[in-house]
């Protein structure tokens, strides 16, 4: 394909996605295809001869489209969103066309620069303490990486060294002892969540082979991990002479959007911290991958006071801010955290410029070399929406959710609400005799709903006594009030089949 064909096909190709997106508000959300449906379609082996780009593109909506879930559907309300804007999908073809591994800032000055200063400028919409910016007091400032499984796992390795280093830092450095000392602390280290805290922090702590254990959370508490509770554990685990050194917190968990005591859980740590030898803290990091957005909304800032306590936290604009998937901001309170744990330097990638240290060379700062330019997406965002455009979207999702939470109140006959509307999710239950009836009811109109087809919504399991609930996040864009007044309609319908 030379320039010009790339300009023909190229053009049609963007026609082809703008109708995508006007009739993807008519779409069902999921998928009908069955398991392997698309090895028939296609040959067994890729052509030995180039073949038309017609034919490639012709292919796209024969053959793909039949299984793509479409995300952008008004009906999509599971998971958590994964959100896109035009401004953003225009920044992705630059990016493309810029298309560099970008690891230094010699490798593209405007991709490293442009980064810090959109997550400067992220940070502070946010609200978050000063202490993240790149500028602040502490150092700190932000990085993209592309999801928060990636983020967590990021700063747990930057934990689990600046905790090992604290520990053994009174013993002579090169010494037999403090290399002893080193691997037995590390078979020792424990990472903690709560129970509500999404499964990238297991997930990291198996991958870093350190143990995992989870703090309890009670429905009376909203199922918030609090201080009191974070307090036991960490008794618990250091009486079997284990050593905590890392805590996931969480702004809207994925299970039900709860949002932890940041304010006990500062203050549990710090007496904590304070009994422990040599100065070792306990890493925190705030897990903010959905509803962090929402602190673009002054009403919400108030949560951020407790982050001058902690060390990290993340954010995913690909979930809820409009930015095509991939794109997790992270940002910490001291860079060196990262640095120090990160940072190599073979012969092959050094260069005066960083060897000056006047830049910031963001491989050191996360786990693969190489990165994509993700803060041009992140930037075409913002500018094109304005925070007060961005802010109209979050209200709207929060809005919604209310909606859809005072229709199911109007039914206490046949539902309840589990947990209240926050931040664009509400959960709910069907009424029943018992809790196991309630639980199979629920099920039973979950699985009713998804198999009508307008909708596509999950569900979870929350709590000691394993409460089965449905999830309805209302975050999509596409979504209106009439979408929320049919699926109270279906909701409505399904439970009175299971109920009467
Ligand atoms: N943290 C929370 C609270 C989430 O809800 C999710 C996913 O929904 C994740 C982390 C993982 O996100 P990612 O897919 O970016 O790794």
């Amino acid at each position: 394909m030379d320039a010009n064909e790339f300009r023909t096909a190229a053009k049609a190709a963007i026609d082809e996605i703008a109708d995508y997106h006007e009739n993807v508000v008519n779409k069902n959300p999921v998928a009908t295809v069955q398991p392997g449906y698309l090895r028939p379609l296609l040959p067994a082996s890729a052509p030995l001869d180039p073949e038309p780009f017609e034919a490639i593109r012709a292919d796209i909506q024969d053959k793909i489209m039949p299984g793509i879930t479409h995300w952008s559907s008004p009906g999509f309300m599971a998971f958590f969103p994964c959100s896109s804007s035009y401004p953003a999908a225009i920044a992705e073809m630059y990016s493309n066309a810029f298309n560099g591994a970008h690891f230094n800032w010699i490798c593209s000055p405007a991709v490293t620069e442009l980064e810090t200063i959109v997550l400067d400028w992220l940070a502070q919409a946010l609200g978050l303490p000063e202490c993240y910016t790149s500028g602040g007091s502490t150092h700190g400032g932000g990085v993209l990486h592309g999801t928060a499984s990636e983020a967590i796992l990021t700063v747990m390795v930057a934990a689990r060294d600046k905790y090992v280093a604290a520990k053994t830092s009174h013993l002579p450095e090169g010494s037999e002892e403090k290399e002893e000392e080193t691997w037995r602390l590390r078979g020792k280290l424990v990472a903690l969540g709560s129970a509500g805290t999404h499964s990238s922090t297991q997930k990291a702590a198996q991958v870093l082979g350190v143990r995992f254990a989870t703090v309890t959370v009670y429905e009376e508490d909203g199922f918030a991990l609090t201080g009191a509770h974070l307090h036991e554990t960490l008794r618990e685990l250091t009486a079997q002479g284990l050593e905590p050194f890392y805590l996931t917190t969480t702004l809207g968990t994925t299970d039900v959007c709860a949002v932890d005591d940041f304010a006990s859980i500062a203050a549990t740590l710090a007496a904590h911290n304070s009994k422990n030898s040599h100065g070792a803290e306990v890493f925190v990091h705030v897990d903010a991958a959905y509803a962090g957005s929402a602190l673009m909304l002054p009403e919400h800032q108030h949560l951020t006071k407790s982050f001058t306590h902690f060390h990290s936290f993340n954010v995913n604009p690909h979930k809820w801010m409009l930015t095509t998937f991939d794109c997790s901001a992270v940002f910490v309170r001291s860079r060196a955290d990262l640095i120090t744990a990160l940072s190599i330097k073979p012969a092959y990638l050094r260069n005066e410029f960083s060897d000056s240290e006047l830049v910031t060379d963001y491989r050191d700062w996360q786990i693969p070399l190489g990165r994509r330019f993700r803060s041009l997406k992140l930037w075409f965002v913002l500018r094109s929406h304005g925070i007060s455009g961005l802010r109209a979207h979050f209200q709207q999702g929060i809005a919604r959710a209310e909606l859809l939470e005072a229709k199911l109140r109007t039914r206490p006959d046949l539902m309840t609400v589990f947990t209240a509307a926050r931040f664009g999710l509400v959960t709910l239950r069907i009424v029943g005799a018992n809790e196991d009836d309630i639980n199979k009811k629920t099920a039973q109109v979950y699985e009713a709903v998804n198999a009508d087809g307008h909708f596509y919504l999950t569900s979870t399991v929350v709590g000691k006594d394993k409460k089965f609930a449905i999830r309805a996040c209302t975050s999509t864009r596409a979504m209106t009030d009439e979408h929320i007044q049919l699926l109270f309609a279906i909701f409505v319908r399904e439970a009175e089949k299971v109920c009467h």
